[in-house]
């Protein structure tokens, strides 16, 4: 191993804080000097959170969108995308189901649906609320005027994940048509914020034209913002968009920056991603070493799952569907780790306001 980045990785743990030099090396990191940052970042989630691992189950509610980001195989602009959204009955029975099954969190997400409602959200969360109210509630369905955020709020959502997708305003405009812009995606992170949702900011690795240059700077967003939860996955190409001949988003790199993550935001809930586990057979449990510590299987009902196609050969039959929890619970158990059954908040409550 460079003794430098032992040096590296050493300083990080100490300071949480590296500066631009230091952190390059430890995104670029390869082979030994890899495998010790990750060990590190391992360790350090251990010592918040213990082996602990917490899951989600993740509904897809509707794969309707009016953005047309040039990365997502749910673009409007795709017209081989074969559309659904699940009725209101429909989300309760997966929350439901889910509730059934074990999960303690239950995941809204979608694509940027007007023909699902604000209020049909609002509604639905309330309705999940009643009947399961042990229950954390977490949104992820885009960008809303600040009254709807407040509204979801009201009715008993707990969590809201949204991507700012690259902290870089040039590296934005290459990913997303003109109508959106980086100022109003973190316009809408600080809002939730402040509101008082457990907040969950993100971005792809290996996306088109991204610079490691990029990278840090979502690194110094995720410094500055604290969010509660990190999601961090690689990209992976869809072959209706724009981006089909890209190449996909490395490993190796999304597994150091996991550890890195964990090592700068120690509290961090932070999940081996679904786009992870596709892009390697093994990417979750190694996600897991490095310093994941959640994991979010698929509670939408099975004949829609195929149709949330964000990318290329996206896993949705296999042990991260929920049904199969149990042979999730020993995937976790093989990387030396157990399922927390609780609910699964920020260990830092009170901090990250
Ligand atoms: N409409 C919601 C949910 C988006 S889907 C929102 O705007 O937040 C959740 C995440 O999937 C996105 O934030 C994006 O980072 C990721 N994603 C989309 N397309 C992808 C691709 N081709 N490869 C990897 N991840 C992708």
């Amino acid at each position: 191993m460079k003794e430098n980045i032992k040096t590296l990785v050493d300083a990080l743990v100490a300071e949480r804080n590296l500066p631009d030099e230091g952190l390059r090396a430890l995104i670029e990191a390869e082979s030994e000097d890899a495998a010790y940052l990750r060990a590190r970042g391992g360790e350090v989630c251990e010592s918040v959170y213990g082996k602990a691992v917490y899951l989600r189950g993740l509904v897809e509610f509707t794969n309707y969108c009016k953005n047309d980001c040039f990365y997502c195989g749910l673009r409007r602009s795709n017209r081989e995308c074969e559309r659904y959204r699940l009725t209101e009955e429909e989300v309760l029975d997966c929350a439901i189901r889910g509730y059934e099954l074990g999960f303690r969190t239950v995941v809204l997400q979608g694509g940027e649906d007007g023909g699902f409602s604000d209020e049909s959200v609002v509604s639905v969360v309330r309705k999940i609320k009643e009947s399961c109210p042990d229950t954390a509630v977490t949104l992820s369905i885009g960008e809303r005027d600040a009254d709807k955020y407040q509204a979801f709020f009201d009715a008993g959502a707990d969590r809201y994940l949204l991507r700012e997708e690259t902290a870089s305003p040039e590296h934005y405009s290459k990913l997303h048509p003109p109508e959106l812009s980086l100022e109003r995606r973190l316009d809408c992170l600080y809002e939730l914020k402040r509101i008082g949702f457990q907040v969950g900011c993100g971005f792809m690795v290996g996306a088109p034209y991204q610079t490691t240059g990029d990278i840090i700077a979502d690194l110094r967003f995720m410094q500055k913002f604290k969010p509660h939860m990190l999601g961090i996955g690689p990209f992976i190409p869809h072959k209706s968009t724009p981006f089909r001949d890209f190449p996909a988003g490395s490993v190796e790199m999304t597994l150091n920056l996991l550890a890195i993550s964990r090592i700068m935001l120690p509290e961090v809930l932070l999940p081996a991603t679904t786009a992870l586990g596709t892009a390697s057979d093994r990417g979750r449990e190694d996600g897991l070493l490095a310093g994941a510590n959640v994991i979010m299987p698929n509670l939408s009902p099975a004949p829609v799952r195929s149709k949330y196609l964000l990318y290329d050969g996206k896993l949705c039959t296999g042990d991260e569907a929920a049904e199969s929890v149990r042979l999730m619970e020993r995937r976790i158990e093989s990387a030396g780790r157990y399922v927390d059954w609780g609910r699964g908040d920020f260990a830092g409550m009170g901090e990250n306001k």
